[in-house]
């Protein structure tokens, strides 16, 4: 079988998202708060065990109200990895904190969690694990630092949909349950999509009645809604923060496939694991490493390189062979921005080979054996001509 164009990523479409947001435009309910964004919430509450969830415009709009909600003030510290997107760093300098930004595993992209107890200083206020590629950082020695030093724990779950932690209790929890708030992505490029959209999921009781103010503007009109109060009204400040229920019609459709789909990510992500490893074995590239701890969402199939040329002569050699791949984060420590603000560059050697030697391949719902077979191939004439 011949196969054309290989593009990295084909957003979901799962051809339900019509008929419910056609449901949504006949029932008059189109802004937040209304059925579908129910439905979804209830999902997640329901399916994961998520104390109270909240749909957001995007990840983003949820790590920056979890900034808020968090009473980020200027001079605080946040530590998280800098191999990470920019929301991730930039939702909480946008309250005046600074971000001290710690390395990358040897083995895999998420935080090294023994370099986390060197960089805490009184003024730290929150750890900002990213489970990178929906594979879990060590939360046991998070949770346990967090509660040493009286932090919060944010989770970037950005990439996290469907993702578990299994603990040193060998209870297994879903990731973005664990710390106190954590933010969760329905962005194209992600599992589940909406084409824009995110969630912010609350583990402690105590911050949910300010999330539901901050998520309204700054008013207390959930309140108002509920019949608690006369009237509503400004009490804090707060944004527009809320995804549409048009938005959550979308994306409830694409939630009821959620297990379709991971089924099919999974086995093309354990088909390209297979079919390359004799080449990782041979010392060609590392393959992503999942701790024991750890299970796999496969929101990405990714190789490590041993040098940037060989990853980018790699990327040339796919394209010449009509496959998209991909390389991922440019580190932020070494991003203008920070550079900019005149802050002592840290020395982060993981971060940087991530920066220069990750590759990711094409992965998405849909995507056949032959074009798995086909990427596999272009590699192997990589790395034996
Ligand atoms: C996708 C992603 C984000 C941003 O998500 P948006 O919904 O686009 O705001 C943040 N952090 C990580 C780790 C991501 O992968």
């Amino acid at each position: 079988m011949t196969v054309g164009k290989i593009p990295f990523n084909k957003p979901l479409v799962n051809g339900s998202e019509i008929a419910f947001i056609q449901e949504c435009l006949k029932s008059g309910s189109l802004s937040a708060g209304g059925d579908f964004a129910e439905k979804c919430t209830h999902f997640f509450e329901s399916s994961f065990d998520f104390k109270k969830c909240m749909l957001t415009s995007s990840c983003t709009d949820a790590l920056e109200m979890a900034a808020l909600l968090l009473n980020i003030q200027p001079g605080d510290e946040i530590i998280t990895c800098a191999y990470t997107y920019v929301s991730t760093a930039n939702a909480f300098v946008l309250r005046g904190a600074n971000i001290i930004f710690a390395d990358s595993s040897a083995d895999n992209p998420c935080i090294d969690t023994a370099e986390i107890e060197k960089l805490i200083s009184p003024k730290t206020k929150v750890i900002v694990p990213v489970h990178y590629a929906g594979m879990a950082c060590n939360m046991d020695e998070i949770m346990a630092l967090a509660t040493k030093y009286n932090l919060w724990v944010v989770e970037d779950a950005a990439q996290c949909i469907d993702a578990f932690y299994k603990g040193k209790n060998l209870l297994k929890r879903p990731l973005g349950g664990i710390g106190h708030l954590s933010a969760f992505s329905f962005h194209e490029t992600k599992n589940i999509t909406c084409g824009e959209g995110g969630m912010l999921v609350i583990n402690d009781e105590n911050l949910i009645a300010r999330a539901e103010i901050l998520l309204e503007k700054g008013t207390n009109r959930k309140m108002f809604l509920r019949n608690e109060v006369d009237h509503y009204e400004w009490t804090e400040i707060g944004s527009s923060f809320s995804a549409s229920n048009i938005t959550a019609a979308f994306l409830y459709a694409q939630l009821l496939e959620l297990k379709k789909v991971q089924k099919h990510r999974i086995s093309a992500w354990e088909k390209y694991y297979s079919m390359l490893e004799p080449l990782a074995q041979k010392g060609a590239f590392q393959l992503a490493h999942i701790p024991e701890y750890a299970s796999n969402n496969a929101h990405i199939f990714y190789l490590v390189c041993d040098k940037e040329k060989t990853r980018n002569e790699l990327i040339k050699h796919l394209r010449e062979h009509k496959i998209d791949a991909a390389f991922h984060y440019f580190s932020l420590h070494k991003s203008s921005f920070y550079a900019n603000r005149n802050l002592s560059i840290p020395n982060l050697p993981n971060s940087d080979k991530y920066t220069s030697c990750l590759i990711r391949l094409p992965l998405f719902y849909g995507i056949t054996d032959a074009e798995i077979e086909t990427v596999v191939s272009a590699i192997y004439s990589f790395f034996q001509p």
